[in-house]
């Protein structure tokens, strides 16, 4: 449980968001998932 299937199969919905020092990152607004800037790799990261 936890996560919506969508961000399960590595479909997150990223939105921007903006950190205390100005700067900023994205976050999936389903899962709350930091997103790391890379790319996801498909299979390498399906750790639950
Ligand atoms: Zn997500």
């Amino acid at each position: 449980m936890g996560k919506p299937l969508t961000c399960r199969l590595g479909r997150h919905r990223w939105v921007r968001r903006a950190t205390e020092d100005g700067g900023t990152y994205k976050q999936c607004v389903r899962c709350g998932k930091d997103h790391d800037g890379l790319r996801p790799q498909p299979g390498s990261n399906l750790s639950l």
